[in-house]
């Protein structure tokens, strides 16, 4: 019978060159994602036969065997776990599920070193059997399942599965066979392999058995690394131990193991990664923790275990009380589990609170990778919020550095009452923003807010410390009750600081011009350079909210602006001074919709009449040449 014959993915295609074609230092990773792979299979394995122990029958000892054959050129790597079936194999070893890679795999640019460095950080699991590998064989059988299957590639864009008749495959289990590239010989000998074993899969709390001739022989150490005292576990164990659990690739920023004692008995091994994963902004919002009860494996989808604003966590919680039979259902409302993950999170904030105040800087990589996942708790975890507002870190206009709220309270000038706020997309166009020009002025310090999540927890939250959190893209700008470096508050006002007389005219020629386009036209507190710029009114929706709810279709008729001129403006003055003069109302009212325009553009608005923009524009620029006098 002919082999069934498949392509891999186009994801998967792209991975296997490039891991083909790079001379990656660290080969010998290709036995760390096997082993990994063995031991999840042994878990997954050993959890199903909570309820079907029939699936593992007498052979319940479960294992990881390698096996160098030197005259085969071949390295073994088999273990009794679940197995996979005929789909499974082609599933999962032929496509990426991952969600993330497929996006990640197109950004790879097909530089060698730079793509490495990546994929150094994402991994490339089954996958690394081919830096190795001229030819890779697995040899599958599902426990439970009658038939065997054979899955062979020589990782160049195809591979076959056949099923296995002849009796040679084992009764579960699955079995890699690594057909040794030429110069691979290192991979046959026992003490490499036992140095790599013990070196990247020490903490693997099964046995990893080397079978050496006649010779069988456990190599690492076999129990689950979280049951022992932190004292004597390394931290390149941790590390390893972390990048086995989390199919992580980087270095954990912080690891917290512990245990608890008392009403409920529990041991986390929790790490925060170092780098971004992938699937952090995923809709889903999962977090990947693994639930052990008893030192079991139970699932990594267990959701009420911890916060989602808490996904970022890579590692396991192994819970004494739980049964060990517990179903998806119980997990839903468990006292227990709440219980466990209420002092886990407590446990977690209390952590990122003490690197915040001892390791400033260290935090600071933290915020930048995390920042926008913690703030969902502001308004999502009501009974932690105390706890994390202090955590929370901010852009400002006065520091390059991040600030906290307190740190924002405590420079707040004479007379100010509220926590100013600014929020877009982009810190670059934030800064640019003519509204923040008074504040500038004036010294008072404005928060520039970029994260989506800023524009939910905002709200919720209102104020901080009794001072109410005010955009400055909205309603009043109170800047004339806050005194200026240097100033004194109580000094009465200069009468130039209202608009003239001029400017009255002037605004209510605007006004007339354009009519329903705004809600109103008023003389600006909080320009001093531009000439104008837009508000939303005290009630009204923040313009940032209004834009992102307007790109998602949220919402249809956005709410009118106000349109401020500032009257200490050059431009502002000489239109003001025209104002009276015979024949001027008509150019006026030109102007306010050329400002109106401009306004909207530097707010990053489109503008709704582009065409009348361009011949307005035109219209009053060919005037200023007509005035030129001649050379
Ligand atoms: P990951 O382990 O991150 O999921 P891998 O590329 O290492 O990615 O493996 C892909 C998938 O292949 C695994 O998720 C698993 O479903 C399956 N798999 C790999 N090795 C084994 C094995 N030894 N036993 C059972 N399934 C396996
Ligand atoms: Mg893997």
């Amino acid at each position: 019978m002919a082999s069934e014959k498949r392509s891999f993915q186009a994801e998967v295609s792209r991975l296997l060159d490039i891991v083909a074609h790079s001379l990656y230092s660290d080969k010998e990773i290709f036995l760390r994602e096997l082993i990994s792979n063995a031991s999840d299979a042994c878990d997954k394995l050993r959890y199903a036969a909570l309820m079907q122990p029939e699936l593992v029958g007498d052979a319940a000892e479960f294992r990881v065997l390698l096996t160098p054959d030197k005259a085969a050129r071949t390295l073994t790597v088999a273990d009794n776990g679940i197995g996979m079936n005929h789909d499974e194999l082609i599933d999962n070893l032929g496509t990426i599920a991952r969600s993330g890679t497929a996006a990640f795999v197109q950004n790879l640019s097909g530089e060698q070193g730079k793509d490495m460095a990546l994929i150094g950080q994402f991994g490339v699991g089954f996958y690394s059997a081919f830096m190795v590998a001229s030819e890779v064989e697995v040899i599958a059988r599902k426990a439970g399942e009658a038939q065997a299957w054979r899955w062979v590639s020589d990782g160049r864009g195809e591979f076959t599965v056949d099923p296995v008749e002849d009796g040679s495959a084992p009764v579960r289990g699955t079995t890699v066979i690594l057909h040794l590239r030429e110069n691979e010989d290192e991979f046959l000998e026992p003490h490499r392999l036992r140095a790599i074993v013990k070196k990247y899969s020490d903490h693997i709390a099964l046995p990893i058995v080397l079978k050496d001739g006649d010779k069988e022989e456990t190599v690492n150490n076999a129990a689950a690394l979280w049951t022992r005292p932190r004292s004597e576990i390394t931290p390149e164990q941790y590390k390893e131990f972390y990048h086995h659990v989390g199919h992580s690739f980087d270095e954990p920023w912080l690891t917290l193991h512990n245990r608890a004692e008392g009403k409920i008995e529990y041991t986390n091994l929790l790490f925060v990664p170092s780098s971004k994963p992938f699937d952090l902004f995923d809709p889903a919002r999962k977090h990947h923790v693994k639930l052990y009860v008893r030192r079991v494996f139970i699932t990594d989808d267990c959701q009420a275990l911890l916060p989602s604003y808490l996904r970022f966590l890579r590692g396991i919680v192994d819970s004494e009380d739980l049964p060990l039979n517990v179903s998806r259902e119980m997990l839903q409302n468990n006292p227990i589990l709440a219980r466990m993950r209420s002092q886990i999170t407590k446990r977690v904030l209390g952590e990122l609170a003490k690197k915040a105040t001892d390791a400033p800087e260290e935090y600071a990589k933290f915020w930048e990778n995390f920042g926008a996942v913690v703030k969902e708790g502001l308004y999502e975890d009501f009974e932690q919020r105390d706890t994390i507002i202090p955590l929370v870190r901010f852009r400002s206009t006065a520091s390059e550095d991040l600030i906290s709220l307190d740190d924002y309270v405590g420079r707040m000038k004479p007379g100010q009452e509220a926590i100013y706020t600014i929020t877009g997309d982009q810190l670059d166009q934030l800064k640019r923003s003519p509204q923040l020009e008074g504040f500038r002025a004036k010294g008072v310090e404005v928060l520039l807010l970029t994260d989506p999540v800023d524009e939910f927890w905002l709200p919720s939250l209102g104020q901080y410390k009794e001072h109410q959190f005010k955009s400055v893209t909205r309603g009043g700008a109170d800047l004339a009750k806050i005194a200026a470096d240097g100033e004194d508050k109580d000094k009465p006002k200069e009468a130039d600081d209202k608009p003239s007389g001029n400017v009255a005219g002037l605004i209510a020629i605007f006004k007339l011009a354009l009519g329903d386009a705004v809600k109103d036209v008023r003389a600006s507190d909080r320009l001093t350079d531009s000439a104008v710029c837009l508000v939303a009114d005290e009630g009204d929706m923040d313009m940032h909210l209004e834009r992102l709810l307007k790109q998602h279709r949220q919402l249809d008729a956005a709410a009118k602006r106000i349109l401020e001129i500032n009257p200490r403006n050059k431009l502002v003055e000489g239109l003001a001074a025209m104002v009276g003069k015979e024949g001027a109302s008509n150019d006026l009212g030109e102007f306010a919709w050329l400002l109106l325009d401009q306004a909207r553009i530097v707010e990053g608005e489109p503008l709704p009449d582009p065409s009348a923009f361009a011949r307005r524009l035109s219209g009053l620029l060919e005037k200023g040449i007509a005035f030129q006098p001649a050379a």
